[in-house]
């Protein structure tokens, strides 16, 4: 009989319980052991769920009250030494690895894989000394025991977890084996615990990785030839199928895999699997929100039945944190859309389906296959998905499309002469400080408090404010402020067909934060200008240019659930014309200057190198679609930021916008040295300033790094801006780094004039 179970299950709880319970304790409202209290309550609640599904397990060690990786540095005494503190003892020694505390900046953090999930990146150092710290680890267990289950404790595995650490001036390996033994001695532990099964996870298969880093499965999995709990080690985000050679000789009992991203793996995997290994078939889309075809996935899983029996495990594709918890709360959504979903709860359900069907036959669970059946007819034939017309639209593309009128110096001696503006000038990336004010306005108009046409008028109070603070500080190219702006994804989501939200469809993006992502589910259009109005609203106010501010189609569609019914770049295609509309509405109302915002455009690489050729063609090719509306004397220009650059430069240059903004100041313009190397041909402006803190960078600092970039790239091609957007910003601080910026650009433009 083939047996179902979850990788993980989201932590935030049904209504983000875990973020505030967080920030109230943070805040010092909330007691320590009240705060521990909520995370037992939730913990006891997620295994509920999974029992009560009837999945064969409950996953243990999925929770946390941050990020799992720290917790896995903490279980494993992997403190960084600058913090002092030889053990974790409290929530606030834990806290203060996460946020730092007044003597030491938090640990860096990073994003999980190809996911929008912030992981804490363990800090080594050769005398890092691991040694075992398990209590919470073991206490866990122990609340999972006694609520009565069968028991999965999952870890990550020690060559995952030290490939995601960082080390500074040695080799990471030089710790496996000692690593390794501490993994082999917590086995141990929970053999004697009576723990059947350990899920052991290994996602860094998903990479391309070297032979060195291959070896140390062999190395590190060696320890555990030892009295231990049987070891499934899972890998998920990829086709894994060419390292089965080495994941097949590792003395481990199973192996789980991902069969949305990669359904081609089953057969060499059933094919090639050691004869009592199981089989765990991660059928369930763990990724995204969209219910299971179950049809579809008995029919990939039925051949294998038989010849895996109770060696087959059904599971979610991969951890369950990357979803919203579930639809029960979803009161709004429309109940058409709502049937074709499915978050976790749902999908432990759908798991149990598959499982029953598996084991009993289709009969068994007739009317939930006829259920399933009939939303899944409902999506792929709905007229609200499909709308030829946008379908007809991406065939007919032709390549001239993707072009610019003229090429770039033709283009810009076109601006040169129409926008007059001096050497080095100066703007911003879009955003001006989002007040408590602007989001007293937007709550109240959500609330219905106040009407359209009040909430209209508060917006251009603000846009008038943010315009003439800009002229005071004397910038060059002014922007409205993006007041009306809660996210720049959703924002235009809203305005746009095929584009859906949730009410609570959260997802742990790090810590306590949380973001909704929207849901796009069918064909993408734009019904009618979505900022037409602002801007000229704004540009009537002042004499300087104002940047026209758009999301960019990568970046819609990357911080979407994007339907899994068509290709992304089919989506992405869509979203890429909906924008070039807009651009063109935008430059016959007279917006001379345009950006279309692209900061997700790195993050949707590949994790594999062989897939990344294939990824950039249709992402730029999208975002080119969205800009070549241009005219000639329309200046484009993108922003990325948080981002390495380096080795996707030729992609960013053929993107062909005419100006690029970038994040640059944090690593003190090191990122430009690659935008120098290659010859980046147009105009750039790398950030002068981070905007992530409160501190107000002195003008000679700014200068510094202006200097910097003025060695590396032509001073007539370089713009001054500070590294991203202001929203999380306060006015004085703003308006101070501003000023400090502008009188920079000020002094270097009189004394480099000659130069250029
Ligand atoms: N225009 C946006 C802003 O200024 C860009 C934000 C971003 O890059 N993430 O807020
Ligand atoms: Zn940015």
């Amino acid at each position: 009989m083939a047996i179902s179970h979850v990788l993980g299950y989201p932590r935030i709880g049904e209504k983000r319980a875990l973020k505030f319970a967080l920030e109230s304790y943070w805040k010092g409202d909330l007691a320590p052991a009240a705060l521990q209290a909520v995370g037992q309550a939730l913990r006891a609640d997620h295994w509920k769920k999974q029992q009560a599904s009837g999945l064969d397990f409950v996953t243990v060690g999925d929770f946390s009250f941050y990020d799992h990786v720290l917790d896995h540095a903490v279980l494993f005494g992997a403190i960084p030494k600058r913090f002092g503190l030889p053990a974790i003892s409290s929530e606030q020694d834990y806290f203060s690895l996460a946020r730092g505390n007044a003597s030491q900046p938090a640990m860096e953090m990073t994003k999980w894989f190809d996911t929008n999930y912030h992981y804490i990146v363990p800090e080594l150092d050769k005398e890092t000394a691991f040694s075992i710290n398990a209590h919470d680890f073991l206490t866990q267990l122990d609340e999972a025991q006694k609520q009565g289950s069968a028991v999965k404790p999952v870890l990550l595995g020690p060559v995952s977890f030290l490939y995601l650490s960082k080390a500074k001036g040695f080799n990471r390996l030089d710790l496996l084996d000692a690593l390794a033994g501490q993994y082999a001695s917590l086995l141990q532990e929970l053999h004697y615990r009576k723990i059947e099964w350990l899920q052991i996870d290994e996602p860094i298969f998903a990479l391309d990785l070297d032979d060195e880093w291959l070896n140390a499965f062999d190395r590190a999995y060696a320890w555990f030839r030892t009295v231990r709990p049987k070891l499934l080690l899972t890998t998920y985000f990829a086709n894994v199928s060419r390292y089965q050679a080495n994941i097949t000789r590792l003395p481990v009992d199973g192996v789980h895999i991902d069969l949305v991203r990669a359904p081609e793996q089953l057969a060499p995997w059933v094919n090639a699997l050691p004869g009592h290994w199981v089989l765990s078939a991660g059928i369930v889309d763990g990724r995204n929100i969209w219910r299971n075809d179950l049809d579809k996935s008995l029919a990939l899983l039925e051949p294998w039945v038989k010849v895996l029996g109770e060696r087959l495990w059904i599971a979610p594709s991969c951890s369950l944190l990357h979803v919203p918890v579930t639809l029960l709360h979803e009161e709004k959504l429309d109940s058409e859309i709502k049937s074709w979903l499915a978050f976790a709860d749902e999908k432990l359900q759908e798991l149990v389906i598959l499982t029953k069907a598996l084991n009993l036959g289709v009969d068994a669970v007739a009317d939930e296959l006829a259920v399933s059946r009939a939303a899944i007819a409902a999506r792929n034939n709905s007229d609200r998905v499909h709308a030829e017309s946008v379908k007809k639209r991406v065939a007919a593309l032709a390549a001239q499309n993707e072009e610019r009128p003229a090429v770039f110096t033709k283009r810009r001696a076109v601006q040169q002469s129409t926008l007059k503006l001096p050497l080095l000038p100066t703007t911003t990336i879009g955003s001006f400080p989002q007040t408590v004010e602007i989001r007293a306005s937007r709550a109240a108009f959500k609330q219905g408090a106040i009407g359209t046409a009040e909430y209209e008028t508060q917006m251009q109070k603000q846009i008038e404010y943010a315009i003439r603070e800009q002229e005071k500080l004397g910038l060059d190219v002014l922007v409205h402020g993006e007041a009306e702006r809660n996210d720049m994804v959703e924002y235009f989501g809203e305005q746009l067909a095929g584009y859906a939200f949730s009410q609570n469809g959260w997802v742990q993006s790090y810590g306590s934060r949380c973001v909704k992502p929207p849901v796009i589910f069918g064909d993408v259009y734009r019904p009618q200008p979505m900022t037409v109005d602002t801007a000229r609203y704004a540009q009537s106010l002042t004499k300087n240019y104002v940047k026209g501010m758009l999301t960019g189609p990568v970046t819609m569609l990357q911080w979407s659930f994007v339907r899994d019914d068509q290709p992304r770049e089919t989506t992405a295609l869509q979203l890429a014309l909906a924008i070039r509309d807009e651009v063109d509405d935008l430059q016959k109302a007279g917006i001379a200057i345009i950006q279309i915002d692209e900061p997700a455009f790195r993050e949707g690489l590949p994790l594999q190198k062989a897939a990344w050729a294939h990824y950039l063609k249709w992402a730029v090719r999208a975002f080119k679609l969205s800009a070549a509306v241009a005219e000639n004397s329309t200046q484009i220009h993108t922003h990325m930021c948080y981002s390495e650059f380096n080795d996707i430069l030729p992609a960013i240059a053929a993107m062909d916008a005419d100006v690029i903004t970038i994040e640059t100041s944090r690593s003190h313009m090191e990122l430009l040295d690659g935008f120098g190397e290659f010859a980046y041909p147009n105009e750039i402006g790398p950030g002068v300033y981070d905007i992530h803190s409160p501190r107000v960078p002195s003008a000679d600092e700014m200068e510094a790094l202006v200097r910097r970039a003025v060695e590396v790239i032509p001073v007539e091609r370089l713009w001054i801006n500070p590294d991203c957007g202001l929203k999380t910003r306060g006015w004085d601080e703003t308006r101070q780094a501003l000023q400090h910026m502008v009188d920079v650009a000020k002094k270097l433009r009189d004394e480099l004039q000659v130069t250029a």
